[in-house]
């Protein structure tokens, strides 16, 4: 019971990484806020009854809704501990000659943006708890691998940085900032970036190649409870000097494989 008596905000929380991050802060004690878009998918999670977890209508490309939410939990409870920044999907798909303006921002907006407001409305009410912290969902398109779309590995790459520069801002009110990079995690963003256009269909192999379970060092795809745990690692006592980083959660994919000799 790690989290009894806290806090948690989960985005994204409908499916895939955040509903099994809620289910585990539940378990562990904590009131759970649980964000997303999609309203029937967190009335099945909370139906599951795994503990206290409230559901919240919102669309992190909206920064009302944010705020809404911050503002919710807040009140209900009386502070925030721990934010997970989490909800996305894959995003826009062409290439940086191709990509259009629109597609660009939509892509901005649900993958960075959202992080960047859900920090800066969630902070206000973080203030003052005892081992506040901030955990943000980047991914290995983050380390700078070929295989994501563009717009999808910049987002990534600035929820990093972001982490980095916020652990910088908040370290005065004792608030820690980390974000976790997921590898290949069997959920519904990971099938439905596989159902690409015939002139992707090569990305696509390789990455089913890099995600299948004999593929990564570790010999098992990833699933969503890898992620949720290390989320509730970060967000812990035990990580309590963990601060402006980001922790690699992917079986090894982004260190490869030795050749057979
Ligand atoms: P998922 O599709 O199962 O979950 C994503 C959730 O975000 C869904 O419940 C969806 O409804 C919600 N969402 C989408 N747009 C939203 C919006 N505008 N407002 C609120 N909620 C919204 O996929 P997942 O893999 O669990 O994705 C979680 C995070 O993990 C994402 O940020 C994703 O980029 C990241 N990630 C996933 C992988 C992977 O292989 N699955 C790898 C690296 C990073």
């Amino acid at each position: 019971m790690r989290f009894s008596g806290k806090t948690v905000v989960v985005t994204g929380a409908a499916s895939g990484i955040g509903a099994e991050t809620a289910r585990l802060f539940a378990r562990e004690g904590a009131v759970v806020f649980a964000a997303d878009i999609d309203g029937a998918g967190v009335e099945r999670l909370v139906s599951e009854g795994a503990g206290d977890i409230r559901f919240q209508q919102c669309d992190v490309c909206s920064t009302d809704d944010i705020k809404a939410l911050m503002d919710r939990a807040a009140a209900e409870t009386g502070g925030i501990d721990v934010v997970f920044n989490n909800a996305g999907a894959g995003g826009a798909r062409a290439k940086i000659h191709e990509i259009e303006p629109d597609e660009w921002d939509r892509t901005m907006d649900l993958l960075l943006r959202s992080v960047a407001f859900g920090i800066r409305y969630a902070v206000p009410h973080m203030i003052g708890r005892q081992g506040a912290a901030i955990v943000n969902t980047a991914s290995v398109a983050a380390t700078g691998s070929g295989y994501s779309p563009t717009a999808y590995a910049v987002a990534k790459c600035g929820v990093l940085h972001l982490s980095k520069v916020a652990a910088a801002d908040l370290a005065q009110f004792g608030i820690r900032v980390n974000a976790i990079l997921p590898g290949f995690i069997n959920t519904n963003i990971f099938t439905a970036s596989l159902e690409v256009p015939d002139d992707t269909k090569a990305i696509a192999k390789a990455m089913i190649a890099q995600a299948s379970a004999n593929a990564q060092p570790v010999r098992r795809g990833g699933q969503p409870r890898d992620i949720a745990e290390a989320c509730a690692y970060l967000a812990s006592e035990a990580a309590s000097f963990v601060n402006g980083t980001g922790l690699l959660v992917d079986g090894g994919l982004t260190i490869g494989q030795r050749p057979s000799w």
